[in-house]
């Protein structure tokens, strides 16, 4: 019991127990429906969706992703890392999921990946000594939830495979290591520019867009992508978004793994050579022009 005596803290506790755990341990858990909590966790949302989330839900409404992107969703910058994220719009004016039915959750079969881990939550890190990722996770515990309190157990790894999560995970997993890539280069890779943003967004979220641009000339006059590796391509999504995953790494990264026309990275590198020397030449007129200043100052 909380002592009422005791100083109040001035940040609201998380909901996240703090202990993080392997898949082999243990959840008491059991949402069903008629508990008298029931749709309490979809009436106030706060979901980031990955990119094949978006793919799922995009299919199922039969919409063009820049649709469904603009009609569903908001975009977001995931928090000071300057990485274009997209979160699942609420109804007008409110905070219920717009899939929220008296019955349940409306595209149950697919519904996103943060709604089949509640109340768990998968923290995907890797150690400095690694080359690899982990997947930990830790217990969200809110008070509204009474899910908690049934009797049923089942490990981690069960829940996961009873919500489907090993394949929203391997499709996620090439979006998630991008992410955990650009943590941890931190203030190396800096702050991605405008360009690198909208890449990102478009590539990992607005597949149809993504299409388009990898079908256009400009993209076939750079990268050399056999014919039937190209029309795979194109007409398959999942293809499409691993694909887009590798093209992030090596545009972002500089990670090759997609060939490049040998005539196109000569003129690439000649495009890099002249805006160097542009920029080089630029910040040396402005510090000569800053120099003659401090000599003599205009006024
Ligand atoms: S998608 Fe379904 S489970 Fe997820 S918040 Fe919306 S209604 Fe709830
Ligand atoms: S038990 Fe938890 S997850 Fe299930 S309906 Fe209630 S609040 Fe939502």
């Amino acid at each position: 019991m909380t002592d009422p005596r005791a100083p109040q803290s001035p940040f609201t506790p998380s909901p996240v127990l703090p202990a993080t755990l392997e898949g082999s341990a243990k959840l008491q858990f059991h949402c069903r429906k008629g508990i008298a909590c029931w749709n309490a966790c979809c009436s106030n949302i706060d979901i980031s969706l990955t990119p094949y989330d978006i793919l799922r839900l995009k299919q199922r409404l039969d919409l063009p992703s820049s649709q469904f992107l603009g009609e569903y969703t908001l975009p977001y910058e995931m928090e000071k890392d300057g990485i274009a994220g997209v979160k699942l719009r609420p109804v007008e004016g409110g905070t219920a999921c717009r899939f929220m039915t008296p019955e349940g959750c409306g595209v149950y079969a697919d519904r996103l990946t943060a709604c089949r881990y509640y109340p768990v939550a998968l923290l995907s890190m890797r150690h400095q000594d690694e080359s690899f990722d982990r997947q930990v996770y830790a217990i969200v515990k809110e008070d509204h939830c009474l899910g908690h309190q049934e009797p049923r157990q089942q490990t981690i790894d069960e829940y996961r495979q009873e919500q489907g999560l090993p394949e929203y995970d391997d499709l996620a997993r090439g979006w998630r290591q991008l992410i955990l890539k650009k943590k941890s280069s931190g203030p190396t890779i800096g702050k991605p520019s405008k360009r690198s943003l909208e890449l990102f967004f478009l590539t990992c979220y607005d597949i149809d867009r993504f299409r388009s641009f990898v079908a256009s000339e400009s993209f076939a006059s750079i990268y050399d992508i056999p014919d039937d590796e190209m029309r795979a391509l194109l007409e398959d999504d999942l293809k499409l978004l691993q694909f887009g995953f590798r093209f992030l790494r090596q545009v972002l990264f500089g990670e090759a793994s997609i060939a490049i026309h040998a005539g196109a990275a000569a003129e690439r590198q000649a495009r890099v050579a002249e805006q160097r020397a542009r920029i080089e030449r630029e910040a040396a007129e402005r510090l000569a022009r800053d120099e003659e200043g401090d000599i003599a100052p205009d006024f």
